[in-house]
């Protein structure tokens, strides 16, 4: 059981069944032909008129079944079911399956079958199915579960408030919990899976609520009190261009959570290329106002340097002083850097994972920006805000999901979203290539790199185990040897060393490479404005939003820029990529993508649950979770300790202990 993540008794309860087959009513058999056939599954229940075997090396079984309408062949593959006497002549058979025709004939192949011996009535059922293993067939959790579903319901609190239950006209708890178990009736099963959901999401949403409000509550952060007009005068007249509307309202929003003592804890949310060092260089520059230092971390040696390369003009006017912080400086530099930072001189600590390390201490830390945060673990941005007692955070992001799924992946944060590209931009122009167009591709790049511009070639992983697609390294061996044979050509995947990474990033950068094969490690945020081509192989296989990102690597300088994206001959997949054509704005991709998949959710068979731990499915169950959250954040906004909700308490810690949340991304 614990390979299905069942553990806990509570998880056995919370284990919904993937779908349920609607045994109810079965169809006359003389109405089942092909002209009617679905691809679905028959409910058939007819007596047993006639049964042959046949032994041998493909053994089957046929019983001729007969009801008021008609007759039917029904199949049994397989050595199971010989050996006679299983169904007797004369008795009533109930068996479901699939129909088979050829020719004029119409077999069933069946799934599921029951006797019903001496008359015994044919009772309806709906018949939940979970997700099941090998070991542990969805029968057996069927009959598990039915065995304990009162004691298991009893165990488990109902902690729903009654006001709730009563507006949104769910069933009561226990009835909601052996409805989807031991369903009586499909509409009632929705109905009792609806409340299910909600009181997942509801869990979910006070927990970040609760969190939100206590962290208001809390203090300790230095509160920057500094007169902001002058600030804004003095910050936007020395940028060599106008802040976007939106960096505006962003920096506003930021510069007021600093000026307060609880520590800000926000995430600032924008596309590739929407400006997001120019508001964190405007929350660095009132730290420093205000008297306490900043640190700035990225994943990368490469984008932390680049992130004190631009911020360093920006800051300078206002005599701040930036250090860099990275694994790769020998010990002397590391420790005049760290002297720097100790004694307060330097204001700005920029840096990889080396700012973790304990000898980096600051005087006074009141500021903590981590960018391209996803790539941190929890407890690496925890390490770096504990050099301080309640620094602000400010965490950034690339990736564009959508504004309102944004609320639930980060429900615990305060969110700012940069929606607006900067002018003068011109869109990387896009085209869908066919596969059989690759080396049109491919000689486009060479036009290109003759020009003195650089190009990308994104190619799979090395390890992608479908052998029909072309691997980044075969690519680079195939493009060094037919297609670029005179030019300089790298590559770049995941198993490299993070110091050969970067080497080979840095010879890009330095114009020492024409043309870079790599996977998709591709760093967000990498800037060779040189690079002005990109080409995406198997490009049908990402998502448009990653695809999205990946193409934000060209585009930033003055040439024109292209991606090429090559897709087999598939029309559906061709259509799908027509969209990174027509549009480059990152939140309308990122939209659409959610269409795409939320129709995938509801075109399949799942009703329910996909396993263990999560119920509902914050893509498909999106507008129950909007109204769980709302309802959270009310009760948070008028009992900020819960203190007349002891019972939601409850909730909250099973919340806490649960594994964590859902698919987003
Ligand atoms: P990202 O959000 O991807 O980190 P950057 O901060 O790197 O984006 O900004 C991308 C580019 O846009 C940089 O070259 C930056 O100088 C430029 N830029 C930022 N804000 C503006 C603006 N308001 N007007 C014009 N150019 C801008
Ligand atoms: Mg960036």
């Amino acid at each position: 059981m614990r390979d299905l993540g069942i553990e806990r008794p509570d998880d056995l309860l919370t284990y919904l069944p993937r779908a349920y087959r609607d045994w109810r009513t079965p169809q006359p058999i003389g109405s089942l032909g092909s002209a009617h056939d679905d691809g679905g599954e028959v409910v058939v229940v007819g007596t047993i008129e006639h049964v042959s075997e046949r032994p041998g090396r493909y053994p089957l079984v046929t019983v001729r079944l007969r009801d008021a309408s008609g007759t039917i062949a029904a199949k049994w593959f397989g050595r199971r079911h010989l050996l006679g006497g299983k169904f007797p002549v004369g008795e009533r058979l109930f068996a479901t399956g699939r129909l088979a025709t050829r020719g004029f004939v119409t077999d069933l192949n069946v799934t599921n079958h029951r006797l019903l011996r001496d008359g015994e009535p044919y009772v309806g059922e709906i018949v939940p199915v979970y997700a099941a293993s090998k070991e542990l067939p969805s029968r057996q959790i069927r009959t598990l579960i039915q065995k304990n579903v009162a004691a298991l319901i009893a165990r488990r609190p109902d902690v729903l408030p009654a006001n709730l239950v009563e507006r949104y006209d769910f069933p009561p708890h226990a009835q909601s919990w052996r409805e989807v178990h031991a369903p009586s009736d499909p509409a009632r099963v929705e109905a009792a899976r609806r409340r299910i959901v909600f009181e997942e999401f509801f869990g979910i949403a006070l927990a970040a609520a609760l969190k939100r409000s206590r962290r208001a509550q809390a203090g300790g952060a230095t509160a920057l009190r500094v007169p902001l007009d002058r600030l804004w005068i003095e910050f936007t007249a020395q940028l060599p261009f106008a802040p976007t509307g939106a960096q505006q309202r962003a920096i506003e929003t930021i510069w007021r959570d600093m000026a307060r003592v609880a520590p800000m804890t926000r995430l600032l949310q924008g596309d590739v290329g929407s400006g997001k060092t120019l508001v964190a260089a405007a929350a660095i520059v009132l730290a420093h106002a205000g008297g306490v230092q900043s640190a700035l971390m990225a994943p990368t040696e490469i984008l932390a340097s680049q992130h004190a390369q631009k911020l360093a003009p920006l800051l300078l006017p206002f005599g701040i002083a930036v250090e860099a912080v990275f694994g790769s400086l020998g010990a002397r530099d590391r420790r005049t850097a760290n002297d720097r930072i100790r004694s307060g001189e330097a204001s700005l600590a920029v840096g990889t994972h080396a700012l973790l390390t304990e000898s980096v201490e600051f005087k006074r830390l009141g500021l903590v920006i981590i960018d391209e945060q996803h790539r941190f673990g929890v407890e690496q941005r925890a390490r770096l805000r504990a050099k301080s007692a309640a620094p602000h955070t400010l965490a950034m992001t690339a990736t564009p999901i959508p504004r309102t799924l944004a609320q639930t992946k980060y429900a615990d944060l305060d969110l700012t979203i940069l929606d607006e590209l900067p002018p003068g931009r011109t869109p990387v122009q896009t085209f869908v290539l066919r596969e059989s167009r690759k080396a049109h591709a491919y000689e486009f790049v060479r036009k290109n790199v003759a020009l003195g511009r650089q190009a990308y070639i994104v190619a799979p992983a090395i390890d992608a185990s479908e052998s029909a697609l072309t691997s980044a390294l075969e690519e680079a061996e195939r493009v060094k040897r037919d297609a670029f044979g005179d030019l300089r050509v790298d590559v770049l995947h995941g198993k490299l060393a993070a110091r050969e990474k970067d080497a080979v990033m840095d010879r890009f950068k330095r114009g020492e490479t024409d043309v870079l094969v790599a996977t998709t490690v591709v760093e967000v945020g990498v800037d060779v404005p040189n690079a002005s081509v990109m080409v995406i192989l198997d490009a049908h296989r990402y998502g448009l939003a990653q695809l999205h990102q990946l193409r934000g690597r060209v585009g930033r300088g003055v040439a024109e820029s292209y991606c090429l994206l090559i897709a087999p001959d598939d029309a559906g997949a061709v259509e799908r990529l027509e969209i990174l054509a027509e549009t480059t704005d990152g939140f309308r991709i990122a939209e659409e993508d959610l269409r795409i998949r939320r129709e995938g959710e509801f075109a399949g068979t799942a009703q329910a649950g996909t396993g263990a731990g999560t119920i509902g499915n914050i893509v498909a169950d999106f507008e129950v979770y909007m109204k769980a959250k709302a309802e959270a954040d009310a009760i948070v906004a008028r009992d900020p300790e819960l203190r007349d909700h002891a019972a939601l308490l409850q909730l909250v810690d099973a919340v806490a202990s649960a594994r964590a949340m859902l698919v987003t991304s």
